[in-house]
């Protein structure tokens, strides 16, 4: 997607040779117009397999997820990382592993939300090492719904998310690669290619 490469390197900061910072779009500052188009570039993308539910994890796959929900005319629903005084029972759980933080954490949502004849699509911001996209896949399997794709914002071409979904046999579809983050520069693959 021609318009989110050029907002990454514009607005993306190269924190290390594996880090991007993309705050000002993405992870803290949402541009509404801008996500919308996201939206609907997913939303064609996945448009012949009757989605009936979004899922993603919160905070930041929230926006993107919503604009993609809007346009598939089907509810959102986020998992959260941390229980709450009116999320604690009647729940689904995964552990995502962060190695970043190098630490596990709890992902979760309510069983009201989705059952076993939901067709679901996983939207998520950034997919690196794969793991909390591993880990709404686990949350789908234990609803019993089918899963048909996940979507990403941007993926790390350079690590192994995508072998990883892959390998469980998922489709994946991300709107800008990136190649690589070496010296400062963002890299992109020339193509988006689907899993
Ligand atoms: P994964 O589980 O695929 O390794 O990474 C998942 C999450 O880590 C992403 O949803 C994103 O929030 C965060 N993340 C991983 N790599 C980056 C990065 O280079 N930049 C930013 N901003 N977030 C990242």
């Amino acid at each position: 997607m021609e318009s989110l490469k050029q907002k990454i390197l514009t607005e993306g900061k190269v924190l290390s040779d594996s880090v991007i910072k993309v705050d000002a779009f993405l992870n803290h500052q949402v541009d509404p117009a801008f996500m919308q188009s996201i939206g609907e570039e997913f939303a064609s993308r996945f448009a012949e397999l009757s989605i009936t539910k979004i899922l993603t994890l919160e905070s930041s796959g929230i926006a993107p997820a919503v604009m993609t929900g809007l346009s598939l005319g089907v509810p959102v629903v986020f998992a959260r990382k941390r229980k709450s005084l009116t999320l604690n029972e009647h729940l689904y759980s995964a552990e995502v592993y962060s190695y970043t933080k190098n630490e596990s954490n709890e992902i979760s949502i309510s069983k009201d939300y989705i059952d076993s004849d939901d067709v679901i699509l996983i939207i998520d911001d950034i997919l690196a090492n794969g793991q909390a996209a591993l880990g709404m896949i686990d949350l789908v399997e234990q609803t019993s719904a089918a899963l048909k794709g996940i979507g990403v914002v941007i993926e790390k071409g350079f690590q192994d998310g995508r072998g990883k979904l892959y390998r469980r046999g998922v489709h994946v579809e991300s709107l800008a690669t990136i190649a690589s983050l070496s010296d400062g520069h963002v890299t992109f693959q020339n193509k988006e290619d689907a899993v």
